[in-house]
């Protein structure tokens, strides 16, 4: 039995002295292509994997809610009389990993299904603050459990957009809806191919002769507010020179003909984004053709994008891609996520996976001094009860 599920089931009953009424799993998500792109109505390309969260909860008795996050040690109660105020039941400010779970039930609430309180104990293997979305992989969690105990029906893409809902609006941070949706949607051994535009998607086979494995720098994500916001602000005028609704809407034969039209900055970054968007539709037609070389070839493009064009690596990632690339067996090799710093992501056979787990620790922490966290991961089933 999972051991993670063990331990909420444990400390489910040792909390709140009876047997929990659901269990729930909700994954992290790594995105293998289509970077800086979601903003830009683009296509990306995620992958929910085998690290997640565990929740074990019930309908409570009591009119109020008591979250536990085992990985803190910390317990909260909340009434959801008191929603929006982020406050527990004695009028402190939620701690901040509470509002996650309380924000999912905000969501909800707004959305007009009413939600019960609940009792409920909750850990996670997504590491945390590194990039694989183990906030998503809470929210997605925490919706199911609400729905579970409210017994009310939503379609995993509209638990996806709830939790964006929550993060953006209750927690206060600006994300897409990637992070979401891989955690809701994921399905085993396969990608999920997303229009941002549309959000129409389709699930993608993944070969089952390669691994995806994940490398932490160690090196804290510093994509400070500004710089993102300066790149948002770049595409968007970028966009804007085109007379374009947004960069997807302008073609890579388009931007090669109209670029020296463009400030030298905002052409970079919309060089990446007009490339990017075609990567990633490429890249999944490779994909389906089970050409995993040149799909991998594809993420190294991405990498050098990411970080000539794009300006948003580090030299720590550059180094674990370049340390990983020089291994046989490495199909392709690029930082993932926001950058300046978190995880790289990297295909590789199969066969060599263990190996070179192994090895790129090793080799990055002789270059860096620094120890990174490497997970082999496979692509997961999303969130729901188990
Ligand atoms: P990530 O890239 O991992 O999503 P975020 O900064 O978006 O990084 O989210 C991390 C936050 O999510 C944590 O600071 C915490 O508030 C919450 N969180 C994630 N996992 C847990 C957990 N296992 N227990 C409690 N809170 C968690
Ligand atoms: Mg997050």
């Amino acid at each position: 039995m999972n051991s993670l599920r063990e331990r909420v089931t444990q400390i489910f009953e040792d909390t709140f002295r009876e047997q929990p009424k659901f269990i729930l799993r909700a994954p992290g998500r790594v995105n293998l292509l289509g970077e800086h792109v979601d903003y830009n109505d683009g296509f990306v390309l995620p992958v929910a994997i085998d690290r997640a969260v565990w929740i074990a909860c019930s309908p409570a008795s009591a009119p109020h809610s008591s979250l536990v996050a085992a990985d803190l040690d910390e317990r909260v109660s909340f009434s959801s009389a008191t929603i929006p105020a982020k406050t527990d039941l004695e009028g402190k400010p939620l701690p901040h990993w509470a509002k996650y779970p309380v924000g999912c039930a905000w969501a909800l609430n707004e959305a007009g299904h009413e939600t019960p309180s609940i009792n409920a104990v909750f850990t996670s293997d997504v590491p945390r603050g590194s990039g694989l979305s183990s906030s998503a992989a809470v929210e997605m969690g925490f919706i199911s459990a609400l729905q579970a105990t409210a017994g009310f029906e939503a379609d995993p893409m509209s638990r996806a957009k709830l939790g964006q809902r929550a993060e953006n609006v209750y927690v206060g941070v600006n994300c897409g809806i990637m992070d979401q949706f891989a955690s809701a949607c994921g399905k085993r051994d396969h990608a999920l191919f997303l229009d941002c535009r549309t959000l129409e998607w389709q699930a993608v086979p993944l070969p089952s002769d390669v691994a995806i494995v994940v490398a932490d720098t160690a090196v804290p994500r510093s994509l400070s507010d500004s710089a993102y916001n300066e790149r948002r602000s770049a595409c968007e005028e970028g966009a804007r020179l085109f007379g374009a609704s947004s960069l997807r809407d302008v073609s890579v034969a388009e931007f090669q003909r109209n670029k020296q039209k463009l400030p030298p900055l905002v052409a970079r970054r919309a060089q990446h984004v007009v490339e990017e968007i075609q990567r990633t539709e490429h890249a999944v037609f490779l994909l389906k053709q089970g050409n995993v070389k040149a799909f991998g070839r594809l993420m190294n493009e991405c990498h050098e994008s990411l970080r000539d064009l794009y300006e948003v690596s580090c030299r720590e990632l550059d180094v674990m891609v370049n340390i990983a690339r020089s291994f046989d067996g490495c199909y392709g090799a690029r930082l993932t996520g926001a950058g300046f710093g978190g995880c790289t992501v990297n295909l590789v056979a199969q066969s060599e996976a263990e190996q070179f787990a192994k090895e790129l620790a090793s080799r990055y922490t002789e270059a860096t001094n620094k120890i990174p966290s490497v997970y082999i991961c496979r692509a997961e089933e999303g969130a729901g009860m188990v």
